[in-house]
């Protein structure tokens, strides 16, 4: 490191590290720095670490990401918050503050998912994709915090999150009485989303 480092980043060091030790989650796109929204007074928001990024020229990205519903919370809803993502080509700029972070960098499994949780959404016109905005920890959360998110397929509880079975690729079917809430389904158990299209393209008056 050149010794030119001024005090501003040096503080800044000062705070990321032990901030990127605890809560920094390693996938296979990158890392994610996860903060609930109105975290508290005692806890860096995602905006104060992103002015903290910024001092050290490391480059990243703030987006909104949900976590599992806590299991003694009364409301059944994902917590929303967001997260600072640092691409995994530009971990190298955080590395120069953080040595350490380059031998958990190089052993991150090359089959790890990334940033996002895809899923096919039937609409009246077919099968589209769409990326489920989670936390970057989503893989590594228990069976019952994933059942708590609706990871599960909600007809036969198969964990969604494995991408085993190529017939079990969850689709987003919501119940018709409540059609904004989200509701995962595999493939096994929804025909693959046709039913769903069919049935949003007979309420559309499309032919399917
Ligand atoms: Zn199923």
């Amino acid at each position: 490191m050149t010794a030119a480092v001024s005090p501003e980043a040096r503080a800044a060091q000062r705070r990321i590290v032990p901030t990127v030790r605890v809560s920094g989650v390693l996938n296979g796109e990158g890392l994610g720095l996860w903060r609930e929204a109105d975290c508290g007074e005692f806890k860096a928001t995602a905006a104060e670490i992103g002015r903290d990024l910024d001092v050290l020229e490391v480059p990243y990205v703030i987006v909104k990401a949900a976590r599992y519903p806590l299991a003694n919370s009364r409301s059944q809803q994902m917590r929303y918050g967001e997260e600072v993502r640092i691409a995994g080509k530009d971990l190298m700029h955080l590395v120069r503050w953080m040595p350490s972070l380059k031998e958990s960098i190089e052993q991150i499994p090359d089959d790890l998912p990334g940033f996002g949780f895809p899923v096919f959404h039937p609409r009246a016109e077919g099968v589209a994709v769409r990326g489920l905005a989670l936390a970057a920890d989503w893989p590594a959360w228990t069976v019952k915090q994933a059942r708590r998110a609706r990871l599960m397929c909600a007809e036969c509880d198969y964990d969604l999150r494995q991408r085993v079975d190529e017939d079990r690729a969850p689709f987003v079917i919501p119940l018709p009485e409540k059609p904004n809430w989200l509701r995962l389904v595999c493939g096994r158990c929804c025909n693959n989303g046709r039913d769903e299209v069919e049935r949003l393209a007979a309420l559309a008056g499309q032919p399917s």
